[in-house]
């Protein structure tokens, strides 16, 4: 069965989206390929034309600080992100979450960029984006053929599940940013997953916080929970309860575990878990992951 007609390489954002415009939405992007090939395979995407493969283009696979920002190209890899010693320091959750994902195969070839346009809210990765509060850079053409490219909120690629608002027949997403870590912050991630699971995990949570001076209160929160709901969810009722009380308070976290669980969608789901089941786990993940992430901010 032939899947596609022609693969292009592209070397550079310009080559793909000139590509992609040749072929007038008969083209598509691919960057690893792990979650695209099986889509078509199995017929959940119609079958372009042609791939525009992304992976090779220099200043999509750069990671990097700029500033008071932190840069991935949408092409690095989960073993790049998970290799660096910047994203370790800056952004422990997103190394430790490209960490879990697939196998040592798949994280040599999967990519950031792909694991969010797929646009499933329990991706691993996204998930930690989201914690980051990160910027996606769009990158698409106007009429006369110039590169228009715009920084947009993570949280608005996302339309539904695999729905997402960047089309990969006429756009791609080039890059991530968010801000470095400052002094009194941290993150974390950690997932509950099938032993046997191969994919997406039953649940998935981030939390990257920011304390006060003292290093004795939660001045800044945000977590993120996968799935728990169509689109990635933050938890923001649960990020509020938390903000301003002592991190050291039992009643704080819980408090918080109850607005996560009053405002998350959690749904069960045939291969993977029970509603009731996905609770529990909120509660667990919650008592995992933000202690660390505090730790981390305090400095141990
Ligand atoms: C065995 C196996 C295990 C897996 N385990 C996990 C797991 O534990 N956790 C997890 O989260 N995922 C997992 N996945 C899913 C998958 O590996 C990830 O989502 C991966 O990050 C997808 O990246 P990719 O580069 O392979 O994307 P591709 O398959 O190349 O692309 C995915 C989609 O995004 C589009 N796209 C890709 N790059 C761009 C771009 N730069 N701009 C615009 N559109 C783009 C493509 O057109 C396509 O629609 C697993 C997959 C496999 C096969």
């Amino acid at each position: 069965m032939t899947l596609w007609h022609d693969y292009y390489l592209a070397q550079s954002v310009a080559d793909a989206l000139h590509a992609l415009r040749a072929h007038d939405g008969q083209a598509r992007v691919i960057a690893g390929g792990t979650d695209l090939l099986l889509d078509l395979e199995e017929g959940d995407v119609p079958p372009p034309v042609a791939l525009v493969d992304v992976s090779r283009i220099e200043e999509m696979t750069a990671i990097y600080r700029q500033g008071d920002h932190i840069y991935v190209g949408a092409a690095a890899t989960h073993a790049q992100i998970v290799g660096s010693d910047l994203l370790r320091e800056h952004a422990t959750c997103l190394v430790e979450s490209c960490g879990v994902i697939g196998g040592p195969q798949v994280r040599n070839v999967a990519t950031i960029g792909g694991n969010v346009a797929h646009a499933l809210p329990a991706a691993d990765g996204t998930v930690s984006l989201v914690a980051l509060e990160a910027e996606a850079q769009v990158a698409r053409l106007d009429e006369e053929g110039h590169i228009q490219r715009s920084w947009l909120p993570i949280l608005h690629l996302f339309l539904g599940p695999g729905r997402s608002a960047v089309d990969p027949t006429r756009e791609l997403i080039t890059a991530f940013r968010f801000p470095a870590r400052m002094p009194h912050e941290g993150s974390a991630f950690d997932r509950i997953m099938r032993p046997q699971g191969v994919a997406l995990p039953i649940l998935g949570l981030a939390a990257r916080v920011r304390l006060t001076p003292d290093g004795q209160r939660f001045a800044h929160v945000s977590l993120c929970i996968g799935p728990a709901g169509p689109v990635p969810f933050r938890a923001r009722e649960a990020e509020r309860t938390l903000e301003g009380q002592p991190v050291q308070a039992e009643e704080a976290l819980d408090a918080a575990i109850e607005s996560a669980l009053q405002e998350a969608r959690l749904r069960t789901s045939k291969y993977r878990a029970t509603k009731a089941y996905r609770e529990e786990m909120v509660r667990v993940l919650m008592r995992r992951v933000i202690p660390r992430a505090v730790d981390r901010a305090q400095g141990a």
